[in-house]
């Protein structure tokens, strides 16, 4: 079945992070060891919410992620892979193309055999603003942390 309109990302698509605090951070982002080790820089005591299929959850009492203090993320230089990458969100081009047809403009991203496309959420106010986006790096990290979590979304 073909799927009408997906947001994909489109070279030289611009981003600048609003630190509005609004979308991403009541997404309850999975986090790998490496963010974990990383986050215990700047709280050496935190321990995740772990969920029953083993995945470390940023998740606190009010639903949103702990490091949410009045509307800012208090670990910037430390976030998650997933926080890092937000609203940009990496995919399979044969995937997509097997639902969708890609604008002739979408910023496709080569690893190894493997061609990337980038899923982006529409309802962030940064996309559009800031500096064009480096998708080379976005998926060079994502492909570092993939195997060290159970379910990137
Ligand atoms: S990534 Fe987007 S939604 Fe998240 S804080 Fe930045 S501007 Fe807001
Ligand atoms: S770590 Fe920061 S950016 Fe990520 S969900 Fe928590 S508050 Fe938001």
């Amino acid at each position: 079945m073909l799927v009408e309109k997906i947001p994909v990302a489109r070279r030289g698509m611009l981003f600048k992070c609003m630190l509005c605090g609004q979308l991403c951070c009541s997404l309850n982002p999975e986090i790998s060891e490496e963010d974990l080790e990383r986050i215990k820089r700047a709280y050496p005591s935190f321990k995740p919410y772990v969920s029953p299929e083993g995945k470390m959850i940023l998740i606190g009492d009010n639903g949103y992620c702990p490091f949410l203090k009045n509307g800012v993320c208090i670990i910037h230089e430390y976030k998650p892979i997933i926080c890092q990458l937000y609203p940009f969100y990496p995919v399979e081009k044969r995937i997509l193309n097997s639902i969708m047809e890609l604008p002739e403009d979408a910023e496709v991203v080569k690893h190894g055999s493997e061609e990337y496309v980038f899923l982006f959420d529409e309802e962030c106010p940064g996309v559009g603003s800031g500096d064009p986006v480096d998708f080379k790096n976005l998926l060079r990290r994502f492909i570092e942390a993939k195997p060290y979590l159970k379910s990137p979304l």
